[in-house]
């Protein structure tokens, strides 16, 4: 990791410090409140649940030192992007999606977006620079993609779709902002399912906007407000509590996530790996070049959909699950959530267990599966 993320990571559980008086709790208070003491002017203070928390105005600051960009906090990851696109789009845009992105968002812009006059297109994220961006109002990117980790060059998308009078929006989902840093490679936007790694403990579903457009931030802001998509102030809590172990979690997960692809994709039961951090990765060296570290998860093809649920039912280290990031290992065979893959292919998040015993369940259950 890179001294600047270091400097970071270190300053993020000391942010409050500052503003802490002689008694005051050191952790953060949970504001359980709709109402608040309001006398005489309506302005500058805390009102009404809809409109701010104290809990909000905490992750916010802790998600905005991660991001270095002002945020805004979103019950769900897809809160998240619907604020981004209910706020920014009007009838007559056209936006693209990455075909192999998140699967819900291109739902989202198909069933509602469609219907107010705004037009989607998709494309591959391994091609996705090929065709250009003329017409684009906005253009997702998810790099890595999720489930297939492929990568998408993000200066030079941003760079190309500047020219063309759009903006970019990294889903930076999988790598978090201690992973890759979409703002700095001249992203506009970032969204993120806080659900997933930020939080860490798959106890809450949470979201949140990034930008250094005072524009961006304004409309998701008053889209949130007028629209009721808000956090609850406990969800943002716990959030806020998951953050502060962050940095540690995903050094784990992805340090483990190095060893275990090199083993998998070793094993005879494994075919078509897909890691970032492999070297003959098709990901690998635009990976080295624009994030920090190559994530926590792993996609591969076990051959069937029979051997894929054997490999994950019988592993005592993993859980069947869908979602990824938190401190439980968990895979999942992506072609039930309809992705386009293979009925064998499972989508590997790894959690914080010790790798060795991780990797002895895992070949435990891999070697079963060939025997
Ligand atoms: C999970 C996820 C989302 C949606 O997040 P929710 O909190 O489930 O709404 C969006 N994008 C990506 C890449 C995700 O993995």
């Amino acid at each position: 990791m890179t001294n600047a993320s270091d400097s970071r990571a270190a300053k993020l559980a000391h942010l409050r410090s500052d503003r802490l008086a002689k008694g005051d709790p050191i952790p953060l208070p949970l504001t359980m409140a709709a109402i608040f003491h309001a006398p005489g002017d309506a302005t500058g203070f805390n009102q009404y649940g809809r409109f701010s928390n104290p809990n909000w105005d905490a992750i916010e600051e802790m998600l905005g030192h991660l991001e270095d960009a002002p945020c805004r906090a979103f019950p769900s990851g897809m809160g998240a992007i619907s604020a981004v696109f209910f706020a920014l789009l009007k009838a007559g845009d056209r936006i693209l999606l990455p075909s192999d992105g998140y699967h819900t968002t291109r739902i989202l812009a198909d069933r509602f977006l469609g219907a107010f006059g705004v037009t989607t297109d998709v494309r591959p994220t391994s091609s996705f620079l090929d065709g250009g961006f003329d017409g684009y109002r906005l253009v997702f990117v998810e790099s890595p993609s999720n489930p297939t980790l492929d990568i998408c060059d993000i200066t030079a998308a941003a760079d190309a779709i500047h020219k063309a009078g759009g903006q970019l929006v990294v889903d930076n989902t999988t790598m978090t902002p201690f992973g890759q840093r979409p703002l700095d490679l001249g992203a506009d936007i970032v969204v993120a399912a806080d659900t997933k790694a930020p939080n860490g403990h798959s106890d809450v579903l949470f979201g949140h906007v990034a930008s250094r457009d005072p524009n961006v931030i304004e409309a998701v802001t008053e889209w949130r407000e007028n629209a009721g998509g808000i956090p609850g102030p406990f969800e943002a809590w716990l959030v806020h509590r998951g953050l502060e172990t962050l940095e540690l979690r995903f050094d784990r997960m992805c340090s483990s996530a190095e060893i275990v692809a090199g083993r998998l994709k070793a094993h005879r039961a494994v075919s078509g790996i897909r890691y970032p951090g492999l070297a003959d990765d098709p990901s690998h060296n635009l990976a080295r070049a624009q994030m920090e570290r190559f994530g926590f998860l792993i996609s591969f093809d076990l051959g069937s959909e029979q051997k894929a649920e054997d490999f994950i039912n019988g592993c005592e280290l993993i859980h069947a699950a869908t979602s990824f990031g938190g401190v439980h290992t968990v895979a999942e065979r992506r072609l039930r959530r309809g992705d386009a893959v293979p009925p064998g292919f499972v989508r590997l998040s790894i959690g914080c267990e010790p790798v060795e015993e991780l990797w002895a369940a895992m070949e435990k259950s891999l070697d079963r599966i060939v025997a």
